[in-house]
């Protein structure tokens, strides 16, 4: 059983070199008694907060960290081999967390989501339709509390979260503008995700002089991804009682001392909300999640952009591309086939 573990917590930004591949040996039937499944996994997900978990104490209680020497774990989607539970069966598919090996033994199975729908890709159960959908759904709907006609914006736009919510505001009849880092990145917003307007943020000297060309009018509802200098340029120009759901922070994920937030006396003089929420307390609605997306998906009104990488190997490689944003959408690693 090939896995990818983790050499020691990290300082700063990780590097391949944090992560090692080995081999090891692993019965394929659960232990007799047990509830749990075995399964092989198809698919792995690579997600930004996967870094926070390779740093001493930074689960601020949401997440268990790694552990140095053992198997790294994330979110991905498996087949069931040999099930001890009884709402599982072998040939099952599943989502949620297990490990960056070809099998994993997982003792809370109580935890994964059944997978009934496999006419759309098994990929998208890491990202459209799995914790990054979610998050994009629970962000956009509850948090930001959007209305027909309102000016949205949403930054790292392109990537697994941001690329559906933009969607998710076209569909409601916002007007849209996302921000991601490189052309390649605003073209796909534009041409293929649906964006009224789009920019690159690492081309752009001043962030509010950005803001206010494509927002002449201010902002209504601001999905963050990336906080820091952003964020702060976007609380200038965000209109009376606009909302504000922080999603993630990625732009201070690695920084030594926090940068940004300095118009913070924006969210009292403009009756602003500004949210934080975790996806984690949405998952009892995954399914009236899918019952609004899988009719998106299977009639072409919602379109997802997928980075695949190839085989375990490539794993560590594949979770370094989310940090210098060199992933185009929705950032897996494909380790078997079904
Ligand atoms: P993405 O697919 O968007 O990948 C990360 C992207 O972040 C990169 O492609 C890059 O895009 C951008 N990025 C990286 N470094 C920086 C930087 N220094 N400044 C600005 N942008 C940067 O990731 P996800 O869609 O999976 O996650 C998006 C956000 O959502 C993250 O902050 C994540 O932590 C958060 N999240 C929160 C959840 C919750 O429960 N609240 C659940 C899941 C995710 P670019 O080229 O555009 O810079």
């Amino acid at each position: 059983n090939k896995q990818v573990m983790l050499r020691d917590y990290i300082h700063g930004f990780p590097k391949e070199s944090d992560m090692y591949i080995t081999e090891s040996s692993i019965c394929l039937k659960v232990p007799r008694g047990s509830h749990g499944v075995v399964v092989k996994n198809l698919y792995l997900s690579c997600d930004p907060y996967m870094q926070l978990l390779m740093k001493i104490n930074q689960g601020h209680g949401l997440f268990a960290p790694f552990t140095p020497g053992s198997v790294i774990t994330g979110h991905g989607v498996s087949k069931v081999v040999d099930s001890g539970h009884p709402n599982l069966k072998k040939g099952d598919f599943v989502w949620g967390t297990t490990g960056w090996e070809e099998y994993s033994l997982i003792t809370t199975p109580e935890s994964l989501f059944k997978i009934e729908n496999t006419d759309v890709p098994l990929s998208y159960y890491t990202g459209i339709l799995g914790m990054p959908g979610m998050t994009a759904y629970a962000g956009f709907y509850d948090i930001c509390a959007p209305k027909q006609g309102e000016y949205v914006f949403v930054s790292a736009a392109s990537g697994a979260v941001g690329q559906l919510v933009g969607q998710f505001a076209k569909l409601m009849g916002c007007y849209v503008v996302g921000s991601a880092g490189s052309k390649q990145k605003v073209h796909l917003l534009k041409n293929k995700l649906g964006f009224d307007e789009a920019f690159n943020y690492k081309e752009e000297q001043d962030l509010d002089a950005a803001l206010k060309r494509c927002f002449p009018k201010g902002i209504d509802v601001y999905f963050d991804n990336v906080g820091g200098k952003m964020l702060d340029a976007v609380l200038l120009n965000m209109r009376n009682h606009g909302r504000i759901a922080v999603c993630g922070a990625v732009s201070q994920y690695n920084v030594e001392q926090p940068e940004g937030v300095t118009n913070l006396m924006c969210l009292f003089y403009k009756r602003i909300r500004m949210e934080g929420f975790a996806v984690f307390d949405y998952f009892p609605q995954y399914s009236k999640f899918l019952d609004t997306v899988l009719p998106h998906i299977r009639d072409g009104k919602i379109v997802y952009v997928e980075d695949v990488a190839n085989g375990l190997e490539s794993a560590p490689s594949a979770l370094l591309r989310l940090f210098s944003g060199r992933n185009v959408g929705k950032q897996l690693v494909a380790i078997a086939h079904e």
